[in-house]
């Protein structure tokens, strides 16, 4: 029963028991609409955000290495079965994409590539990070699923990190979304980032791409999946990432649809849930909403965006090249810089660095 006491004692016991809270307690909270637990929910995040982050504030920017991709998920631009112009960077593309970007302060990079292991084989993406080391302090990897000494081999590269996004846990809906293509398997994508940890990767992040099924569901299965992850491997540093669906693919499924409300909630549960755990928050988001978001729980955001293939510097293919999706936040890096510096908080450009890199 959705009454305000009942959820007020989930959220307390979601902040002095946290992971053994009920998900039934948790999803109280997800159903509740009443403001005045959102505030207190904001609060409670907040204050334990300050606590284990202080008012730290971390910069990346994403690059876009190709936009090949051999899978046919029905929400995205980039799918195999459309007939966009395909494109990739190479090494000289590459190094002014690097040098354009790095330009405008930002020292934490991740590499993406549509999900083609043909065109973007583990050589080209153990090329790219040689590349955008000699330009950025941090370069993570956002791109098909590999196996444990593919990650190992990235890892000599310079990779700190992986991103996946198991875009939805419901495995029905998965089966649905993803009818062809390596990423149909949803048991080999579960598993990725437990092979990225095996392979020594520093940071893993996780996520659903929300809008593709049950909002509810797809957070309590994330919340399952980091925990046998924290559980096998506690010595990696995680985040999660929680990108809202846009309609850029021609895909439009308003039934799961996930409201700012929503958004706030899932931000603040995560925090209570996960105090040392860093939250993401891409350009998908408005300027408006990232605004008013970074003061709840969020640890890192992008900033100056191009989610277009050679989108930075002026490698002729710019003009041609299509976008992911559309970016929603288009500020450039200093005006992300002096928003965070408005609110009272520290935006961080290098917050770690390879010693074995110099
Ligand atoms: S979401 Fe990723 S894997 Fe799926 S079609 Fe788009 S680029 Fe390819």
């Amino acid at each position: 029963m959705n009454n305000t006491k009942s959820i007020t004692k989930s959220i307390t016991k979601c902040i002095t028991k946290r992971n053994t809270i009920s998900n039934t307690a948790i999803l109280d909270i997800f159903n509740s609409s009443d403001p005045g637990l959102l505030e207190q929910l904001a609060r409670e995040a907040q204050s334990l955000t300050r606590q284990y982050f202080g008012r730290a504030i971390s910069l990346y920017a994403p690059l876009y290495l190709s936009n090949y991709c051999a899978n046919q998920c029905v929400y995205c631009g980039f799918h195999a079965g459309r007939a966009i112009p395909r494109l990739k960077l190479d090494a000289a593309d590459i190094e002014r994409e690097c040098r354009a970007l790095a330009q405008t302060g930002i020292q934490s990079l991740l590499l993406l590539t549509g999900e083609s292991r043909r065109h973007t084989p583990p050589e080209y993406l153990e090329q790219a990070l040689k590349i955008a080391g000699k330009y950025f302090a941090n370069v993570s990897i956002e791109v098909y699923p590999l196996e444990t000494a593919e990650y190992a081999r990235l890892r000599a590269a310079g990779c700190d990190g992986m991103t996946v996004f198991q875009e939805t846990y419901d495995r029905e809906r998965y089966q649905l979304l993803h009818p062809a293509g390596r990423k149909r398997d949803y048991d080999y994508r579960y598993q990725t980032p437990r092979r990225a940890a095996q392979a020594g990767l520093r940071q893993i992040t996780l996520g659903p791409l929300l809008g593709l099924s049950d909002w509810r569901q797809d957070v309590l299965a994330l919340y399952d999946h980091l925990r046998g992850l924290e559980k096998e491997f506690p010595g990696v540093d995680y985040a999660l990432s929680f990108p809202r669906l846009q309609k850029l693919g021609g895909y439009d499924d308003s039934g799961y649809l996930v409201g700012d409300a929503d958004m706030v909630k899932i931000i603040c549960c995560t925090r209570l849930l996960f105090p040392r755990v860093g939250i993401n928050l891409s350009t998908r988001e408005s300027a408006a909403f990232r605004d008013r978001a970074v003061s709840f729980g969020v640890t890192k955001i992008s900033a100056g965006s191009s989610t277009a293939v050679g989108g930075y510097a002026d490698t002729g293919h710019r003009a041609e090249s299509k976008c992911q999706f559309e970016i929603n936040d288009e500020r450039p890096v200093n005006a992300i810089k002096t928003m965070l510096e408005r609110q009272g908080f520290d935006p961080v450009f290098t917050d770690w660095r390879c010693l074995a890199a110099g």
